[in-house]
């Protein structure tokens, strides 16, 4: 076998909060491509939320990881190897296997990016699949008109920095929340957020209420529970919600309390609109052109938190991603 390194697979489902010992650092050798495949020397890869969600055995819109097999995620790595047209050797490309140092990769599966315009982690953060969920959300499923107020939970994280950015940057006043001071200052200092707080302070619904006095036309939801009440609670009439993530259900060992007042809903006359960010990849130009622009021109700050240490880092990182260890999109450099 020409290439060899090591990669993590799935040793046990996780029950409640993940645990190192769900996870298993293993040795594996990678064959040479054959046609329409590249080999990639992973550099850099991404934990994100939705991996907790594939951790489990249970119906999702993505199947379940299979247990003593590598995990998969986006990554950033160098082709060492290509029997594809259009992928040589030295190229950069995004593509789907993380978790693991190197990996052989269908090439209608690896996109090349160019790290001259951008290092190669913020494919996985604000120029990749976080910030198109952000574009998305915030425009197409909630809609974004003139003159919303915008609620955005999650707000330090990958997603919900993006979310803010967008809004502000279209001249909204933008209200979001987070899991410590730190966050809310960054969100206030950096990020130019009208008004941010910590949601450890009191219930969402109080906090919210004093952020945001005379309501909120948009709540992107990226935490679910007492937040999304909290939205419901402050929402104005024909408020609109694009609902994207529930974190703080995601290591729920039982099923936990939904908000108490849906009811409201009614009366306000609210649209709630889950969506999932891979039906919109045509959004994909649009957003590049629009947001690369604006992170070309200084406009958006894509703050990371970068964990070192190779991919023996990674469940650590994951683990520590779902506890809040990070401010804007977390990702784990595997090589240089
Ligand atoms: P983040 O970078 O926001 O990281 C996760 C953050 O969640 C942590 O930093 C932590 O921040 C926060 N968190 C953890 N537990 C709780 C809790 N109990 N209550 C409130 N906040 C909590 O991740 P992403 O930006 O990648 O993802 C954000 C959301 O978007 C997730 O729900 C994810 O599943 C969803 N998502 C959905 C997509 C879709 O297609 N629908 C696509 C991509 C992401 P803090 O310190 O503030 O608590």
């Amino acid at each position: 076998m020409p290439y060899s390194g090591r990669e993590i697979h799935l040793a046990a489902r996780p029950k409640g909060e993940p645990q190192l010992t769900d996870f298993r650092l293993v040795e594996a050798d990678v064959a040479d491509p054959q046609d329409g495949e590249i080999v990639v020397r992973n550099l850099v890869m991404s934990v994100d939320p939705y991996m907790r969600g594939r951790m489990n055995d249970a119906k999702s819109y993505v199947p379940p990881f299979k247990l003593d097999e590598a995990l998969g995620g986006g990554a950033v790595g160098e082709v060492v190897a290509s029997r594809a047209e259009g992928f040589a050797e030295g190229d950069v490309v995004l593509h789907d296997r993380g978790w693991r140092e190197y990996a052989k990769v269908p090439a209608q599966y690896a996109v090349k990016v160019d790290t001259q315009l951008a290092p190669a982690s913020r494919y996985l953060g604000v120029l990749g699949m976080p910030g198109l969920t952000a574009y998305v959300g915030l425009l197409d499923v909630a809609g974004l008109r003139d003159g919303d107020v915008v609620f955005v939970s999650g707000a330090a994280g990958a997603v919900g920095s993006i979310v803010g950015q967008i809004a502000k940057l279209r001249g909204h006043t933008v209200i979001g929340s987070a899991g410590s001071p730190e966050k809310v200052a960054h969100l206030k200092d950096d990020l130019g957020f009208d008004a941010a707080f910590d949601y450890h302070d009191g219930h969402p619904v109080k906090l919210l209420r004093e952020a945001a006095p005379d309501g909120i036309d948009v709540y992107f939801d990226n935490v679910g529970g007492d937040h999304l009440e909290a939205a419901i609670d402050s929402a104005k009439n024909g408020a609109r919600f694009a609902l994207c993530g529930a974190i703080s259900a995601y290591n729920a060992t039982e099923p936990p309390p939904g908000p108490r007042n849906m009811f409201l809903c009614v009366g306000k006359r609210l649209r709630l609109q889950g969506f999932i960010v891979s039906d919109h990849f045509d959004r994909q130009p649009a957003f590049v052109e629009e947001v690369g622009a604006w992170l070309r021109d200084g406009k958006i700050v894509a703050r990371e938190t970068v964990v070192e240490g190779g991919v023996e880092a990674a469940p650590q990182a994951f683990i520590d991603l779902l506890r809040g260890a990070n401010t804007g999109k977390m990702v784990v450099q595997i090589a240089s």
